[in-house]
């Protein structure tokens, strides 16, 4: 499940939500001031994610 983070342009406040491809970004409000101005600034899957890429790890 793809975690995206936002950051809302009224109150500057940054917040991550957990959202299906299907849920798009309708219904999305600031959790802080409830303002629907926000912008979708990344998709991160998982921080942990980055050794994925290393040689040797995994699949073994
Ligand atoms: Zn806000």
């Amino acid at each position: 499940m793809p975690i995206y983070e936002y950051e809302c342009s009224n109150c500057d406040n940054s917040f991550e939500l957990v959202r299906s491809i299907n849920d798009d970004d309708k219904d999305l409000k600031c959790p802080k001031c409830d303002s629907s101005e926000v912008k979708k600034l990344l998709s991160v899957f998982s921080s942990s994610c980055s050794s994925c890429a290393s040689p040797g790890q995994g699949f073994t």
